[in-house]
C-alpha cells in the first residue's frame, strides 16, 4: 500500500497508534507456555494491530482497578473493558511465551505482575449482572485465577478468518486517507444486515464522507448466524445497494463479551484506533437476553464528559418500513401506526427462510434473504 498522509483523521484513542508486532525471540523455546483462551487470542491480535491502543499489552491490577470501578484507565483516559490473560499461577520467569490452544507460540508477554481478582465485582460492573446464565459472565467464572499482566511482542499473528477483509487500523485509515475521507463512521455488526440496518448506516453516511461496515468476526455465541454467511449476506448487500467510492468492508477481529452498555464504548474506542470519526451506537447494542435496557448502551455515554471519547456516537432508534411513509422510517421521523409498519420477529424470520420463503422486499433484500436461505437449507 503506497505511503498516504492520514493526519486529517482523528487520532487514536490516547493519540499514538501502538504496534506491539515484533521479533521471534532467539531463546523463545526455553521460555514457559501460558497457553490462551480464544477470546485471549482475539485480544493479543488487536494488541498487536493498534486496535486497542493505547494498550501495549494485557492489563496490570491499576488500571485494571480503575476500569473496572470508573471506566478509566489509571491515567483517566477512558476505557470501558477489562483487557486481561487468566493464569493458573504466577509466572516463574520475568518473559512467558503466550501460545493458542493448538499450541502454537504467537507473542511474547514481559511479565510485570500477577494479581488476583474478585470475579463477581468485575461481573457487577462491567456486565451488570452477576448471573451466571450471562455468556459473557459464565466466561469470566470459567476463567483462572490470577491475571497475568505485562506488554506483548507477537510475532506471529493468529490466521484471520477473512484475508480479504483483515485490514489492521493502520491499513484502514490508509484505504480512508486514499479516497479522501476525513469523517468516517463505523458499523459494528454480528448479524446480517437487512433494511433497518442498512438505513441507519445510510442515514449516517449521508452526514460523513465514508462508511466502514465492520462486522464482528471474533468468537460469538453458538446461534448467531456463522460469520462466513454473515459475510455473504454484506458482500450482496453493499455491491448492489451502496457506492462502491463510499463505503468499505473489514472485518473486526474482536470476540463478543455481551457486556451491553460497556461494550458499546469500548467497540467505539476501538473504531477510533480504525480512523473512525463517528460510530453508529443503535439499541441493545451488544447485549444479550434482557440483562440491558433498550436506551442502555445510548445512556452509558453520558457518563463522560461531552466530546471527551473524540469519537461521536450517533444513536439511533428502531427503524421499519412504514406503508403510510413510503420509506424506511422511525419513531423519530414517522407519526403512523404499528400496523403501518413492516415488522417481523427474528424468529418470524428464521421460520420463512427454513422453509425458503423470502421475506419481504420491505424488511431484507431478496439478494440477502436468498443467502440466507441458501444457508439454512
Ligand atoms: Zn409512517
Amino acid at each position: 500500500m503506497s505511503v498516504v498522509a492520514t493526519d486529517t483523521l482523528i487520532a487514536p484513542h490516547g493519540g499514538t497508534l501502538v504496534d506491539r508486532a515484533g521479533d521471534r525471540p532467539r531463546d523463545l523455546d526455553s521460555l514457559p507456555v501460558v497457553t490462551l483462551t480464544g477470546r485471549e487470542v482475539s485480544d493479543l491480535d488487536m494488541l498487536a494491530s493498534g486496535a486497542l491502543s493505547p494498550l501495549e499489552g494485557f492489563m496490570g491490577r491499576e488500571d485494571y482497578e480503575s476500569v473496572v470501578e470508573s471506566m478509566r484507565l489509571a491515567s483517566g483516559l477512558p476505557w470501558a473493558l477489562p483487557v486481561c490473560l487468566a493464569v493458573d499461577e504466577a509466572a516463574a520467569s520475568d518473559r512467558v511465551a503466550l501460545a493458542d490452544e493448538s499450541g502454537r507460540k504467537l507473542a511474547v508477554l514481559e511479565v510485570a505482575e500477577a494479581y488476583d481478582y474478585d470475579k463477581e465485582r468485575e461481573a457487577e460492573n462491567c456486565f451488570r449482572t452477576t448471573d451466571d446464565a450471562h455468556p459473557g459472565v459464565a466466561r469470566l467464572y470459567a476463567q483462572k485465577p490470577l491475571y497475568l499482566a505485562g506488554r506483548v511482542t507477537v510475532f506471529e499473528r493468529p490466521e484471520p478468518s477473512f484475508p480479504a477483509l483483515a485490514l489492521d487500523p493502520a491499513e484502514t485509515r490508509a484505504a480512508f486517507a486514499e479516497r479522501g475521507w476525513k469523517r468516517v463512521v463505523g458499523f459494528q455488526t454480528r448479524n446480517p444486515i437487512h433494511r433497518a440496518h442498512e438505513y441507519l448506516t445510510k442515514v449516517a453516511l449521508e452526514t460523513v464522507d465514508g462508511l466502514l461496515v465492520h462486522p464482528l468476526v471474533g468468537d460469538t455465541k453458538g446461534d448467531d448466524v456463522p460469520v462466513d454467511v454473515r459475510v455473504d449476506c454484506y458482500r450482496v448487500l453493499l455491491d448492489g445497494y451502496y457506492p462502491e467510492d463510499r463505503v468499505l468492508l473489514s472485518a473486526f477481529p474482536a470476540a463478543m463479551r455481551y457486556a451491553g452498555p460497556r461494550e458499546a464504548i469500548w467497540h467505539a474506542i476501538c473504531r477510533k484506533n480504525y480512523g473512525c470519526s463517528h460510530f453508529i451506537v443503535g439499541r441493545d447494542h451488544a447485549g444479550v437476553g434482557d440483562y440491558y435496557g433498550t436506551y442502555d448502551a445510548q445512556l452509558i455515554f453520558d457518563d463522560l464528559e461531552p466530546h471527551e471519547l473524540d469519537i461521536e456516537p450517533m444513536f439511533f432508534e428502531h427503524s421499519y418500513f412504514c406503508n403510510a411513509c413510503g420509506t424506511m422510517a422511525s419513531a423519530k421521523t414517522c407519526p403512523h401506526d404499528k400496523d403501518e409498519h413492516v415488522f417481523l420477529s427474528g424468529t418470524k424470520v428464521r421460520e420463512l427462510l427454513a422453509a425458503g420463503d423470502v421475506p419481504p422486499e420491505e424488511f431484507t433484500r431478496r439478494e440477502v434473504a436468498e443467502v440466507l436461505i441458501e444457508a439454512y437449507r
